[in-house]
C-alpha cells in the first residue's frame, strides 16, 4: 500500500487523525512543530512525541524529504540543487539570493524557484525542461519538500562553518544549525507547467502559505504558467492572493504558435481575456514574462502588439534575455537590442524591466542540469552495458 505522506495533508486533517487516535489536542502543533518549522526528515527526529505515536505515524504515513544530489555555486550567489525523489525522479530548485551581498557577509533574503513536474508535456522550443518529455506530476509534498530540503540544506552547512571555527559561541551555532528561515519568496518557475498540475499545486502553496506551515505570504509566491486558460480562470476564482505570471514570449499568434505549442489550443486572444478576468477579479497586477531571442522574437515589430496586450490586461512586462540551452541552437540578442526593445516598450507606457538574469553560468534555465544529468546517466549506464 503507497502511504500518503504526511505533507500532502492540511492541518485539520492530521488534527482529526490524531483525535481519532483519542491523542491530547497539544500533539497536533507539536508534530507541525517537526513538520515544518524544523523540518523533519524522520519520525525519529520527532523526540518529543512517545515513541507509540511515532510508530503509529510512521504506518499510516510517508515521510520524504527530497535527497540533494549535486548542488552548484556557492553561497551568496544563486545556487542550483538537483534533487532525488523516492522513485529515482530527478528535479531541480535555484535559490537566488534578493541582494548578493557585499564583502562575503550572507544576505538574508531569497527567492526560491521550485519545479512542479518531472519534464513538461507542452514542448517549447526554447525550453530544456520539455527536452525530454513528460515524465509525471509532482506530489504536494514533494514540491512543498523542496523549500524545506533546501532549509535544511544551508542550516546544514552554516552548522558546519559554525562548528568548524573554535572561536564561535555555542548560542549561535545551535541557531545556525535549526530553524533559520532561507527562503522568503517563491517562484513557481522551475521544471514542469505548474498549471497542468493544478490541484497539487494549490495543495503545497496552501501549505507554504499557512501559518502553520511555511508561513510564507501570498504575495510573496509566483505562479508562472505558459498560458493555460482554464486553470487561469480557476485561479481568479480561488480567494487565495498568488500572483500571476505568464509567459508570453511572443505577441502575435504567428511568433507565438512557433515557439509554443501551446497557442495553437489557447491563442492570444483567449489567453488575454482569461487575463483580463484573473485581474478584474483579483485586482492585481499581472507580469508578462518575454524571453528575448534573436531572429525569433525580438523583432522591435513585436513592441506595439505587447504593449497592447500589457495595457489591456493591466501587465508588467519582465523581458529575459535568452539564457543558451545546450544541444538547442537559440541565442540572446545583444545587450544594445534587448535595451532598445526595452526603452521602446516604456515609452509606449508600460512598466517594464530588463532582467538582468542570474546563473547563466550554473544551468540556471529551468531543466537544464536535470536534462544534463539525466543523459549522463543514461550515457553511464549505456557505456556499461
Ligand atoms: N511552465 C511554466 C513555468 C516554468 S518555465 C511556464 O512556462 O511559465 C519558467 C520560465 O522560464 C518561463 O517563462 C519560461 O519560458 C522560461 N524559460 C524557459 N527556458 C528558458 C531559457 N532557456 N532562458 C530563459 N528563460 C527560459
Ligand atoms: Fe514547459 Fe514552461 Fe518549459 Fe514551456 S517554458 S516547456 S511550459 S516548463
Amino acid at each position: 500500500m503507497v502511504l500518503t505522506d504526511i505533507r500532502s495533508e492540511s492541518k485539520d486533517s492530521v488534527a482529526a487523525t490524531l483525535a481519532s487516535w483519542s491523542q491530547p489536542g497539544y500533539r497536533v502543533a507539536q508534530l507541525l512543530e517537526w513538520l515544518y518549522p524544523r523540518r523533519a526528515a524522520s519520525w525519529d527526529e520527532m523526540t518529543n512525541l512517545p515513541k507509540a505515536l511515532r510508530e503509529r505515524l510512521a504506518s499510516s504515513y510517508s515521510l520524504e524529504i527530497p535527497t540533494l544530489v549535486q548542488r552548484q555555486g556557492a553561497r551568496d550567489t544563486t545556487r542550483k540543487y538537483l534533487w532525488r525523489l523516492s522513485d529515482g525522479s530527478l528535479i531541480e530548485s535555484v535559490l537566488i539570493p534578493a541582494n548578493p551581498a557585499l564583502y562575503g557577509e550572507a544576505s538574508d533574503r531569497h527567492t526560491l524557484c521550485i519545479s512542479t513536474q518531472v519534464g513538461c508535456a507542452y514542448g517549447c522550443r526554447f525550453c530544456a525542461s520539455g527536452l525530454d518529455g513528460w515524465k509525471r506530476n509532482l506530489l504536494p509534498h514533494e514540491i512543498l519538500g523542496q523549500v524545506l530540503a533546501v532549509e535544511r540544506t544551508v542550516a546544514s552547512e552554516a552548522k558546519e562553518v559554525v562548528d568548524s571555527s573554535a572561536n564561535t559561541p555555542a548560542s549561535v551555532s545551535a541557531n545556525a544549525a535549526s530553524q533559520e528561515r532561507v527562503v522568503n519568496n517563491i517562484v513557481v518557475m522551475g521544471m514542469g507547467e505548474p498549471m497542468a498540475n493544478y490541484d497539487n499545486l494549490l495543495t503545497a502553496l496552501r501549505v507554504l502559505n499557512a501559518p502553520w506551515g511555511g508561513n510564507i505570504g501570498a504575495r510573496k509566491i509566483t505562479i508562472s504558467t505558459s498560458g493555460l486558460v482554464p486553470q487561469i480562470r480557476s485561479l481568479a476564482d480561488d480567494p487565495i492572493q498568488f500572483r500571476l505570471a505568464i509567459s508570453l514570449h511572443g505577441a502575435t499568434d504567428e511568433v507565438r504558435s512557433k515557439i509554443m505549442p501551446v497557442n495553437r489550443k489557447y491563442p492570444l486572444e483567449e489567453l488575454a481575456a482569461a487575463c483580463q478576468y484573473y485581474q478584474d477579479r483579483k485586482g492585481r497586477m499581472l507580469t508578462f514574462e518575454f524571453i528575448l531571442i534573436a531572429g525569433i522574437n525580438d523583432d522591435l515589430d513585436q513592441v506595439a502588439p505587447l504593449a497592447e496586450l500589457a495595457r489591456r490586461v493591466h501587465a508588467k512586462v519582465n523581458l529575459i534575455p535568452y539564457n543558451t540551452v545546450e544541444g538547442l541552437p537559440w541565442t540572446r540578442p545583444s545587450e544594445e537590442h534587448c535595451q532598445r526593445f526595452a526603452r521602446n516598450l516604456e515609452s509606449e507606457g508600460v512598466t517594464t524591466t530588463l532582467r538582468l538574469e542570474k546563473g547563466h553560468d550554473i544551468d540556471a534555465a529551468c531543466g537544464q542540469l536535470r536534462l544534463k544529468t539525466e543523459r549522463e546517466l543514461a550515457g553511464l549506464s549505456a557505456g556499461s552495458n
